[in-house]
């Protein structure tokens, strides 16, 4: 699989990350629960990006992919939170952000490479003001991407 050939570049390049490119998220917080004064809310966070590999020469976009995200977290208030088991409106989130990830995996001269995204979003409480940062990352393997038009 020829994916970092560049035609413009007439030859096989190296390949430059480009931001991940959100194509929809959405955070949902479910209603706090917990016990002995302590309280939580279950947090998750379902996503989708593009992720596009161009040349490093000439920025000649070479393959892209979507990654999912689909994580859940728990977010832990401070000790005595008094915030309310039917609501979370207490509970706000920033958005996620995203920003380009890689890895390999195996040794010697051909190990697999892997591309992909690292998503992080903070979520505070308004009540107990706890702030909690969430973080994932999906990476998907090099030869799994489609080859840009
Ligand atoms: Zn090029
Ligand atoms: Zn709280």
């Amino acid at each position: 699989m020829a994916m970092n050939r560049c035609e413009p570049c007439g030859k096989f390049v190296s390949f430059e990350a480009v931001e991940p490119d959100d194509q929809g998220t959405e955070i949902s917080v479910a209603g706090a629960y917990g016990s002995d004064g302590e309280s939580f809310n279950d947090i998750q966070v379902t996503g989708t990006v593009r992720v596009v590999l161009q040349c490093a020469d000439c920025g000649q976009d070479l393959a892209e992919t979507e990654i999912e995200f689909d994580f859940e977290s728990t977010f832990n208030h401070e000790a005595g939170c008094e915030i309310d088991p039917e609501s979370s409106d207490d509970v706000t989130s920033e958005e996620v952000e995203y920003e380009f990830a890689e890895g390999s995996e195996g040794k010697g001269r051909r190990p697999k490479r892997f591309y992909g995204a690292g998503a992080s979003v903070n979520v505070t409480c308004g009540l107990c003001e706890a702030s909690n940062t969430f973080t994932d990352e999906q990476l998907t393997q090099a030869s799994h991407f489609e080859p840009s038009q």
